[in-house]
């Protein structure tokens, strides 16, 4: 982490400043486990500071410390914009572009305050006045200790903020299976452990607080809808409109599934599609050198990591679906390993 600019932002937290944490759509265990973390500290600082996140999120990620002051824009847009275009300062925590805020990004395009960015996403865009960007670093959250860590203020770190770093960290790492799960990441692990976190209970309440209806959508998924390709080391699973009513499937429940087929020894690349309302929204994860990153990016305006992207389309589910297994076919070469 540039130090000098750990040190222009540090000098920027000065009590009663006006500070907005915001993050990406759909937030995940990183982008609220980094964004609450944030907040945590810089309420320390005495920064006025508000968490506003552009989507909903999961009920197994809506407890963490600090959870109920978490404004959810599309249930307030009014005075979320306000609070953007008063900011000062605005923290912009794991992503790399500002369309990946969905409808906040106008309003964040056109904020005065001074922004700050830290991710670990592949290519980041040029908007912010900071950018703190590393894609060699587990999760967002990890590189939020080593700004405060950075800025001198590791004493600052609690149980709460522990606690959200903790889950961020957790989640990006698939429960710390992924090959970017460094010797630094056990060792921080072990440190927010020794500040109070009750490593135990963050699991349960991430990974096992299904709902029947959820369970039973997974096993209605491995048992009916995965589709293999075998000869390109591929699963499949396709999710239409009437399956999601079926299973009254809500935000966050596919949460998950797309990692499935990975766990057959020769897949190593997996996809989700699913008929959201608005779009359809695609998942895609990877074991090995298969880069998912730049195969959402080549076919389905997304983006991601080497191992876990995800990308969008208009079209018609039955059309995505056809386009996919279509492409797939030119990746024979680098799926066979
Ligand atoms: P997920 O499949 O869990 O939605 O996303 C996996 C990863 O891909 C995350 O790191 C997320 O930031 C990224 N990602 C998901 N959807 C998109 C997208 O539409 N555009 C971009 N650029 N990245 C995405
Ligand atoms: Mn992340």
């Amino acid at each position: 982490m540039n130090s000098a600019d750990v040190e222009k932002v540090k000098s920027l937290l000065v009590p009663g400043r006006k500070v907005v944490i915001t993050t990406h759509s759909n937030p995940d265990g990183d982008a609220m486990g980094s964004s609450l973390a944030m907040l945590h500290y810089l309420k320390k600082k005495g920064c006025a500071t508000t968490v506003i996140a552009p989507t909903d999120y999961p009920d197994f990620l809506a407890w963490m410390p600090g959870d109920s002051e978490v404004i959810i824009y599309p249930k307030k847009t009014a005075p979320s914009n306000q609070l953007i275009a008063d900011a000062e300062l605005i923290f912009c925590l794991d992503f790399n572009a500002l369309p990946r805020t969905g409808e906040m990004e106008k309003p964040l395009q056109s904020a005065k305050a001074t922004k700050v960015v830290i991710d670990h996403h592949i290519a980041p865009d040029g908007f912010p006045d900071f950018l703190f960007s590393d894609i060699h670093l587990s999760s967002t959250s990890e590189m939020v200790y080593d700004f405060i860590a950075a800025a001198g203020d590791e004493q600052l770190i609690d149980r709460d903020i522990a606690t959200c770093i903790y889950a961020g960290v957790l989640t990006d790492t698939g429960g710390f299976q992924f090959p970017i799960t460094s010797s630094k990441v056990h060792r921080l692990t072990a440190s927010l452990i020794e500040k109070g976190v009750s490593n135990s209970e963050v699991y349960e309440k991430i990974f096992n607080t299904f709902t029947e209806s959820r369970l039973r959508l997974f096993g209605y998924c491995l048992s009916e809808k995965m589709k293999l390709f075998r000869e390109l080391k591929t699963g499949l699973i396709t999710l239409n409109k009437e399956e999601l009513k079926r299973f009254n499937i809500t935000t966050g429940d596919t949460e998950g599934l797309v990692n499935y087929p990975l766990k057959m020894e020769d897949i190593n690349f997996a996809a989700l599609i699913i008929d959201r309302t608005e779009r359809i929204k695609l998942s895609f994860r990877s074991k090995g050198s298969f880069d998912v990153n730049a195969f959402a990016r080549e076919h389905f305006k997304g983006g991601g990591h080497r191992n876990a992207a995800g990308g969008q389309s208009s079209e018609t589910l039955e059309a995505v679906v056809k386009k996919f297994e279509e492409v797939i076919q030119r990746y024979s070469g680098e799926l066979n390993y």
